[in-house]
């Protein structure tokens, strides 16, 4: 990933290091948090976050396409 990339984030912010974090369920992290929600960020203009909570927008993935589809086709091992 590079300055740039267009990218959507995660909002769960969870350790990243922890059974739940390296599963994928870090909704489940026991220092869990929601960016907006327990933790300011989400109206921001820049924001600063660990690589983790990023997934790079594919060239010629259009913006309307859901986000979702983006997070379940992500390769195994990025969460
Ligand atoms: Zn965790």
């Amino acid at each position: 990933m590079r300055a740039g990339d267009r990218v959507v984030i995660n909002a769960n912010l969870g350790c990243g290091e922890c059974d739940a974090c390296q599963s994928g369920r870090d909704n489940l992290c026991q220092t869990w948090h929601l960016l907006g929600e327990t933790v300011r960020g989400m109206y921001c203009e820049y924001i600063s976050l660990p690589v983790r909570q990023l997934c790079k927008i594919p060239d010629g993935f259009d913006y309307h396409q859901s986000p979702r589809r983006l997070w379940s086709t992500r390769p195994p091992g990025i969460q």
